[in-house]
């Protein structure tokens, strides 16, 4: 039988097949064990099967239940729903979990390590939104309703209780707005308590802060966070905001994981304006395939990736534009995967 683990790759749009094919040859330096099923979807989707996301696309995944994917453009017009959204709700990724952590020193912030837990599938992004019509403006009033779930709260926050204290966290906050949305996020603050009254007490820390004054305190000082677990909306902008206290989304990667399927990215988007340069950096793509790593259990591989990284952005001082550095993607490439081989 053989020991290759099957996943699905999907390059994705404007510069998703250049940094998917430098983390592919960085996988490969590791000797990955990765048997790829490619896929496409988002703007390639629509070329290739007029479909966002195309039905070979879900059948690979539903059979993999694990895939790498490079950013998707979700073509605007035609009442296309996003292709990301789509593929969350299509495989209940119900955790986004965002690790931030300072690679470069002497940015604005030092020493960061933080780990966000979002909600991925409930709240105020299930898309029930609508317009009432008033004195002749048929967009005069919008409505959008938000849902969550007592269970959908629980799976979130049992995820991130047992992944945090996996990881040998400290300290875990709830962050809510259960002062104002009483009901919306009462709800999620509520399950937090019970379970961690039943089940994590004594394991971990836990305290509770509103999303406004807990967005105030992450800039003026985030060494005082751990692990952030949150609902939809708030998840993503706070994991937006801690990927800024360590110099951007070009850095940052994210996990998708669900039921039945985990899905590893980089958290930034397709960047049209420089795709096809051969300009990119690749970073945040490879440490979604080092989350992806150590989803399968291969931590040491994940482990060598994350030091070769660092190594040739800190030792080597390689880095691409973005990060004040003269690199392109494949000298920064090359010069990674010396690292692999030479340590
Ligand atoms: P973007 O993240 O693509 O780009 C924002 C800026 O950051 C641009 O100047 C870009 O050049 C730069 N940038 C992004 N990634 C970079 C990298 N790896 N190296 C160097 N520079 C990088 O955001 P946007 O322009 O708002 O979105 C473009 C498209 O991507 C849109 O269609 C959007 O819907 C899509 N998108 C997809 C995802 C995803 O699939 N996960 C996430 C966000 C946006």
């Amino acid at each position: 039988m053989s020991n290759l683990i099957r996943a699905t790759l999907i390059p994705g749009d404007g510069i998703g097949p250049e940094i998917m094919q430098a983390t592919l040859a960085a996988l490969e330096a590791l000797d990955a064990p990765f048997e790829w099923d490619w896929q496409v979807a988002g703007l390639a989707g629509m070329q290739a099967a007029g479909d966002p996301v195309p039905q070979a696309t879900m059948d690979s995944i539903r059979s993999t239940r694990l895939a790498l994917k490079g950013p998707l453009e979700t073509p605007s017009g035609g009442g296309y729903r996003s292709a990301n959204v789509r593929l969350r709700e299509a495989f209940k990724l119900f955790a986004n979990v965002r690790p931030a952590k300072t690679i470069i020193p002497g940015g604005r912030y030092e020493n960061i390590d933080l780990l966000v837990f979002r909600e991925n599938v409930e709240g105020l992004y299930m898309g029930y939104e609508h317009f009432i019509p008033m004195d002749g403006d048929p967009e005069a009033v919008a409505i959008a309703t938000g849902v969550n779930t007592r269970q959908g709260s629980r799976r979130l926050l049992e995820y991130a209780f047992e992944s945090a204290i996996a990881l040998g966290r400290k300290k875990v906050t709830i962050v809510h707005k259960a002062n104002i949305m009483k009901a919306l996020t009462g709800i999620f603050l509520d399950e937090a308590r019970k379970l961690y009254k039943a089940k994590y007490q004594g394991k971990i820390e836990m305290n509770e802060a509103i999303v406004d004054a807990c967005s105030m305190k992450l800039v003026l000082n985030p060494w005082q966070f751990d692990t952030l677990v949150t609902t939809n909306l708030f998840g993503d902008i706070i994991s937006d905001l801690v990927a800024g206290l360590v110099g951007g989304l070009g850095m940052a990667p994210g996990g998708n994981i669900g039921e039945d399927a985990a899905v590893f990215e980089a958290v930034h988007g397709s960047a049209p304006d420089i795709a096809g340069k051969g300009i990119a950096n690749p970073i945040a793509l490879m440490l979604g395939a080092a989350m992806m790593l150590d989803h399968v259990k291969l931590n040491d591989k994940a482990a060598r990736l994350r030091k070769a990284i660092d190594d040739t952005l800190n030792i080597d001082k390689i880095r691409t534009g973005d990060l004040g550095g003269t690199a392109n993607t494949k000298t920064f490439t090359d010069a990674l995967i010396a690292r692999i081989h030479n340590g």
